[in-house]
Order: structure tokens, then sequence, then C-alpha cells
């Protein structure tokens, strides 16, 4: 390889790594649809034989895609069969069709006119659960025409074999959760921020990513080789002998590096004083556990259930999410295992809730809020985790995105009518189960005093506090460089909602990305945090580094940066102060350290 060939362009640093692979290119992100009226009967002809077309080839994706369900899974096939069917309704197909002739629409505008029909009559009929499940088969079934017609190659990601580097305009969530670790080598996007859930995931499965890179569909073709550096953000086009030297080296460094410290990745999270604080996993799937013991984590301080409900055509019953937490439950035992209410809405979406026409869905009813307006899911979910915690009663409740009192009084009723009906049918659970919310919104830092009388744990979900407090959207990667962790509001907020937890005798964790972030370690200990949760594969780096911090100092530490008026000078404290301290954890993982890394806001060629 030459030395001109390489091209250097830059993103957001969203999962720390280095992967070095061949592209592939994803055909992700919405859908462009255009809208246009059609002239003359040639074209009307034409616009018809493409829409035929176009569900001939849904129909047959469909029949690929039942083919290639595992039988476990078979019950999902029936739902593919209804989507199939949905195509060939003359509600749908013909009145599609008629549009064309009648009203000269192009096939996509005809096939949305159509769709947004049969909404409106499930919508008409009912709002129940039955009629929301419809309506997401029928928006399924569109939106494969819709994509097919806009030539739209909508790969399961699950079907990839070849161990590579995922370029693509966005992943959703639910794209993210079907990477294999294995195979997939790092992740580029051209939109979001490090804070996404998709980069969240990123993390968890410790794949490199690197979001909110301009333009990197057009810049790099399928086959190229890329160094993708999720630390610093710098994506390397076909590099030269020399950066793939550098790369490969810094790449070896950083798994020494990770293999030495993971020897002590089992030892308690103590400080040199004899501060101990909890070392715990987020996860998005039972299946990581095994990551998250196998990295030390004590117990699981986050399950982000609303994972589970991705990716399947139709809303779980009570059945498999009794299952599913039961088994987490067990694998954990005797450690506990901190279940999260479903924490839908926003960017976590799923075919089988109706995409809501919210103008901010950030703001939008999302998590509790969408729990509560569909009392049925969010009962069926809680009947689930009580019946789960009956035999090893380990299991904690916990609420996301509270707001205030109303809502904690809303949830605890149908929290008690759930147990009520439990206890009415003889069903055991686990009658103390832990009861606590999440501190996301900076309206619950404010009553939090009144929040702890009512809860037996908080748990702050910074990635939220954050988007929320500093009024920025965490996907976004326009507003990434405001997204500050160390904004002395945010420290605020987080010292306030500790405060008011331990005055009222409850425990407070952490479970947003700054737990997982080594350079937050002597700030989140001085601030007195109880416990960290955070990916696992996070744990060894911030458990080794609790381990060799003094109490005493992070906490004078705390009380000097606490004082200080702006995010980069606190940065600046933080770095000095852990690279002064931590030089190798920094040597290989902070930009900084060796030297090119700076982030100019930089544009990329167009
Ligand atoms: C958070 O907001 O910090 C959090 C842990 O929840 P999520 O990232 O799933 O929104
Ligand atoms: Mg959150």
């Amino acid at each position: 390889m030459n030395d001109n060939s390489s091209l250097t362009i830059r993103g957001i640093g969203a999962a720390p790594g280095i992967a070095i692979g061949k592209a592939i290119l994803l055909e992700r992100g919405r859908v462009p649809v255009p809208h246009y009226r059609l002239f003359g009967e040639q074209a009307v002809a034409e616009e018809c034989k493409r829409f035929e077309e176009a569900v001939c080839e849904a129909e047959s994706d469909l029949e690929t895609i039942k083919k290639s369900i595992r039988s476990e899974f078979q019950e999902h096939a029936r739902l593919l069969e209804v989507q199939q069917m949905i195509l060939r309704d003359p509600s749908i197909y013909n009145e599609s069709l008629r549009y064309i002739r009648e009203e000269r629409s192009n096939a996509q505008l005809a096939i949305i006119k159509t769709l947004r029909k049969a909404k409106e009559l499930f919508n008409s009929l009912s709002n129940d659960e039955y009629a929301m499940s419809r309506i997401a088969d029928v928006n399924a079934a569109g939106d494969r025409v819709i994509g097919i017609l806009a030539g739209q190659n909508h790969t399961n990601l699950e079907h990839i074999h070849q161990r590579a580097v995922l370029v693509a305009h966005d992943l959703t969530p639910a794209d993210a959760i079907q990477l294999q670790a294995g195979r997939t080598l790092g992740i580029v996007t051209e939109i979001g921020g490090s804070f996404s859930h998709t980069s969240i995931v990123a993390r968890s499965l410790g794949i490199p990513a690197v979001t909110g890179v301009e333009n990197a569909a057009r810049l790099i073709a399928e086959n190229d080789l890329l160094i993708v550096d999720g630390r610093t953000g710098i994506i390397i086009i076909n590099p030269c002998d020399r950066e793939l030297q550098f790369y490969t080296n810094l790449q070896d460094e950083i798994r020494e590096y990770l293999k030495q410290i993971s020897r002590h990745a089992h030892l308690t999270a103590e400080t040199l004083d004899g501060h101990r604080v909890g070392a715990e996993a987020n996860i998005e799937a039972v299946e990581e556990v095994v990551a998250a013991k196998d990295n030390g984590a004590e117990a699981i301080g986050l399950y982000r259930t609303e994972f589970f409900f991705m990716n399947r055509v139709e809303l779980p019953d009570e059945e498999s999410l009794y299952r599913d937490y039961h088994d987490l439950a067990e694998l954990m035992a005797p450690s506990q295992v901190t279940i999260r209410t479903l924490d839908l809405g926003a960017e976590k979406l799923t075919s089988w809730c109706p995409t809501l026409e919210e103008a901010n869905p950030a703001l939008g009813l999302r998590s509790i809020r969408l729990c509560l307006h569909y009392k049925e899911i969010f009962k069926t979910q809680l009947r689930a985790i009580l019946r789960a915690s009956a035999s090893t009663r380990n299991i904690r409740l916990m609420l996301p995105l509270i707001s205030g009192m109303g809502e904690i009084f809303e949830a605890k009723r149908i929290f008690k009518e759930v147990q009520a009906e439990l206890t009415q049918k003889r069903i055991a659970f686990d009658k103390d189960l832990p009861f606590g919310v999440m501190i996301e919104v900076p309206s619950a830092v404010a009553v939090a005093d009144l929040l702890a009388r009512e809860v037996d744990f908080f748990s702050i979900g910074t990635n939220d506090l954050i988007q929320y407090s500093i009024g920025i959207d965490r996907s976004n990667e326009h507003v990434a460089y405001l997204y500050e962790p160390l904004h002395p509001g945010v420290l605020r907020f987080i010292k306030q909602a500790v405060d008011a937890g331990h005055d009222a005798g409850i425990p407070v964790a952490v479970c947003g990305e700054m737990a997982g972030e080594p350079l937050y370690v002597p700030i989140l200990l001085g601030l007195k945090i109880d416990s960290f949760s955070m990916n696992p594969v996070a744990l060894p780096r911030v458990k080794n580094l609790v381990r060799r911090s003094s109490m005493k100092e992070c906490c004078r530490f705390v009380e000097k940066i606490i004082r200080m008026r702006t995010a980069s000078e606190i940065q600046q404290a933080v770095s000095k102060m852990v690279m002064r301290k931590f030089p190798e954890e920094f040597h290989v993982f902070d930009p900084n350290w060796i030297g090119n890394t700076t982030l100019p806001v930089m544009k990329n060629p167009g």
C-alpha cells in the first residue's frame, strides 16, 4: 500500500479500542420518501409495475426470513405470514394501485396514503394491544415495500458472516443488539453521539466505534481497509504501511494492558484507605451475564429490559418475560439483579409499538410514561418480574425516567394491584422486593428528598441526566460538543441526589456511562457514590483505578472541582490528576496522551 492513498477522516470516539478491517457498507437510516405526480399513461403503467414488483420482492424477503428463523421462534414466522397477507390484502394492494392510477401518485406516496387509512381504521376500533400489534404489522409490511421502492437493501445484521467494520448512515439500538462481537470488528456511523444506545451497546460488546462521521458512507467504499480509532474518533481509509504499523502496535499495547488488569478483575472495588464501592454490570440481554461475571461484576446494576422487546414482530408474553427474568436471577443468585422496567421510546423503538408522530420524542411518551399509558403492558412486565423474584429473592425493581412524585404514586398503585392479584391467585413472589428509581431528570433531582422517602434506592442515569439538564439530544452529533459530563451543573445535580439519598438512608448508584469511564472514577468516588454500574468490559479498568485511589484524596478533589466554573476547567483538573496518578491507563486509552488527538471540529471532505 503506498503512502499517498490513505485518507484520514474524523468523527466522535464512541467506544474505545482500535479496529482494523475491511469495510462493509450497510443501508441504514430513514428512507427518503419522494412525493410526485405522474404524467401520462405510460408513467402510470410503469409505476403500477414498479409497485407490483416491490410487493413481490417484499414477499420473497419475508419468505427468506421465515426460513431462517430458529425453531424456538417459530411462532414469529406466523407473524411474518400476517405481513405477507397484509401486502396482498385488497385494502392495501388494490387501494395503492388505485391511488397510482386515479390520483397519479408515485408508488411510495400511494402506499403511504393507503397505510395511513388502514392505521386510522385500526385506531378507530380500539386502543388496545390487539390494535397496536396490527398497526405494527401494517407499518412493518409497508416500510419493507417503501424501502424496496427506494432501492434499500436492509440486510439483517445477524446474516453478516465476514469479520468486518460496519459502515452505515445510522444504526438503531435494535440493529446494535444483533451485532456479533467476534464478527463486527468496528462500527462507523454518520450520525449519533457517544451516549446514544447504539454506542452503549458497542461498548458493552467491546466493539470500537466512531459515530457522527460526516459523509462516511460516501468516502468509504465497500472492502476499503479501515483503521477505526474508537478513542479519538479518527478513521483512516486505506492506511499506508506506517499507519498500519502504528495502529497494530497500539492494538497490541491495549490488549496487553487489558490482559494485565483483568487478572485483578475479581478483587473487590476497595480504595487504598478501605472504602468499598459496588462494581456492577449493565446488560441488555441475559446472555451478557457471562461477560459480566468474567469481568468481575458483583451484581447486575441495570438490566435494560426494553432490548428483549426489540427485533420482535409482536409484544412478548408474560411467560417469555418470566423465563427471561427467572434465568437472569438464577444465573446471578445470590448476587443482586436490578431489573429496570421498560424504557422504550425516543431512539429505542420496536416494530410492535406504534410509531407516534412526536415532534420531540425524547420529551415524549417514552419510558415510565409509556408504561403508565399502556398499563396492560406495564402490568404484564411487573407480574413477570414479581413471579421471577419468588425463589432466589435477589431481584430489585427500578423505574426509569421518574420526573416527580405523581409517577411514583401511580406506579406504586399499579404495582400493589399486581401484587394483590398474585396473592389472590396464590402465586409466590418476594414481598420485600426492593423498589427503586432512576434519577435522570432535573425535576427528580429537585425533589430527590421526597422521592428518597418513597423508595429503597436511587440509581443515577447520567446519560439522560446530562441530556435533560444541559438540554441537548444525547444522540445528536451536532451538539455532541455540549454533552459535558463534567459540566458543573451536572456534578452539582449528582451531589444533590447523592446527599438526598444518603440523608434518607438509601444507597445511591450511578448506572449511566459515567460510571464506566475511568477518567471519572475519582470524581464519583469523591461524590460518595455507593456503587458503579457499567458495561461489563469497563469493569476491570474501573476497578483497577478504584483500588489505586484514596477516598480521602478524592473527597478533597471533589470539594475543589465542584466550585469550578466551567466543564473545561474541571476537565483539565481531572486530566492532570488522573494522568499523574494512573499514567499507564491513560497512556493506552487517553487520546491526549499519545499526542495527535485534540479533536478540532473538522468537516470531512464531501
Ligand atoms: C441513563 O440514562 O444514564 C441510563 C442508564 O439509561 P439509558 O442509557 O438506558 O437511557
Ligand atoms: Mg436513561
